[in-house]
């Protein structure tokens, strides 16, 4: 069984063919698995790829992976928000009840605005994943509104923090998927592994024999049984998976008439410093409405491996790739505002440029329900085939698995 991609999804259904005997192969065209959920070491300093989380709520990631092993360390539920020269502190109260006072007095959003968090998160908390997927679909913006969320309360909060998560600020992405994060982010903690996020595509193909995964070795041709590599060699096989993101899938299987989404794009700065700017595990929004930063965290506050000792690692996410030449020091001058002077002092690490992180999740977008699509015996999975998450993807490389297995 050959599977083009080593991205969470093709080890995520290598895994399940695997357990059940069979014997399959992972075609990876970089030079590790992963895909965009990678870490790479820099200087001592820890890198992903792109600031991203995981939800430790999330059901089928969460039964297949080991999270003791991955030592998930959480941030604390809620956010500082960035706003009139101040940073305010919005916090989850059920969880936080000793921030009660200062979150209810906090300028964002009203005591109403609040209370239909709460209320939010009651319903939601009632229905399941599967359930959401059947409610109306809209914007998300459309959604908060019709909540009866304020003006305030989606313009300071939920812009920058749901920016954060769907990579844009215009609320345009599905009410389900928003739905969907804030089920997880309610029932659970968003968390990094001690060891950088690219511990769990690690951990996933240390489940796999030796030689499971080939490295560089990108597929450029695909027919019902069997692949060809850009090297020239043609491998054949009972069934082939095409696993990797949805642009280059429907690169590859022309007559299939995939749908080439709009990607979210972003730009993640990292820099060293010698104290943390926050010294917390916790995220800082911009919630100014203006400026190129949409958050702020400092990984090394929530696991010291992040960063050699004695020094910080922060990470800095500018929504798109702005086509800047001095974004480094623009970002600087911005955040001097929020953090004063010792911003100057901090060394640039390294600035992540991602142009293809998240599929677009318009509203009313149709995936075929069943997590993958199949046509003239090649089968196609990944997070653009269910939600563009890491759940989605393992979820999407699962159900795929299963097809082949229960047909063969
Ligand atoms: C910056 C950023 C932030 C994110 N934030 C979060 C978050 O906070 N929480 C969350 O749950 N999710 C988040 N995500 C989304 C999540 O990472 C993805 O949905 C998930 O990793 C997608 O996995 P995949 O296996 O479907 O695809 P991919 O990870 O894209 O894997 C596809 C693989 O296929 C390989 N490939 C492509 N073409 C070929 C070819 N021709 N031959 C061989 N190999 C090929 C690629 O090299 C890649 O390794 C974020 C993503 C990014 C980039």
């Amino acid at each position: 069984m050959l599977i083009v991609g080593g991205g969470l999804a093709g080890l995520a259904c290598a895994i399940r063919l695997h357990d059940a005997g069979a014997k399959p192969t992972i075609f990876e065209a970089s030079d590790a698995v992963g895909g965009r959920v990678r870490t790479d070491l820099v200087d001592g300093f820890l890198l992903d790829r792109g600031f991203q989380v995981y939800l430790d709520a999330y059901p089928e990631a969460g039964n297949l992976l080991d999270k003791t092993s991955l030592d998930l360390r959480p941030f604390k539920p809620g956010a500082l928000v960035y706003q009139g020269g101040r940073m305010l502190r919005v916090m989850d109260v059920f969880r936080t009840p000793r921030h009660l006072v200062t979150s209810a007095l906090a300028p964002i959003g009203s005591f109403a605005d609040k209370l239909r968090v709460a209320l939010l998160k009651w319903r939601l908390s009632g229905v399941s994943i599967q359930d959401i997927a059947t409610h109306e679909d809209m914007s998300t913006e459309l959604y908060l509104q019709r909540a009866g969320f304020s003006t305030r309360m989606i313009d300071v909060f939920f812009r920058s923090f749901y920016g954060g998560i769907f990579l844009e600020r215009e609320l345009r992405t599905s009410s389900r998927m928003f739905e969907f994060t804030f089920k997880m982010f309610s029932q659970g903690s968003a968390t990094l592994p001690a060891c950088g996020m690219g511990e769990i595509p690690r951990q996933l193909n240390m489940r796999l024999p030796c030689g499971t995964v080939r490295l560089g070795a990108q597929v450029t041709d695909i027919h019902s049984h069997g692949v060809t590599l850009k090297s020239g060699e043609t491998i054949a096989g009972d069934a082939v998976v095409v696993a990797t993101d949805a642009s280059s899938a429907a690169l590859l299987l022309p007559k299939m008439n995939l749908p080439e989404p709009a990607w979210r794009s972003v730009t993640c700065l990292y820099f060293a410093a010698a104290r943390s700017p926050l010294n917390e595990a916790i995220i800082a929004l911009n919630g100014t409405g203006s400026g190129l930063v949409n958050n702020v965290c400092v990984p090394s506050d929530l696991a010291s491996d992040y960063a050699p000792p004695g020094q910080s690692l922060i990470s800095v996410s500018v929504l798109g790739i702005p086509n800047l030449t001095d974004m480094q020091s623009l970002v600087l001058k911005e955040l001097e505002s929020w953090f004063g002077s010792e911003v100057q002092e901090w060394r640039h690490l390294r600035t992540e440029q991602i142009k293809r992180a998240l599929p677009e999740q318009a509203p009313g977008l149709r995936n075929s329900g069943a997590g993958f699509r199949k046509h003239a015996g090649i089968l196609v999975c990944g997070d653009h085939l269910w939600s563009a998450s890491i759940e989605g993807a393992i979820i999407s490389g699962q159900r795929t698995a299963n097809a082949i297995l229960h047909s063969s």
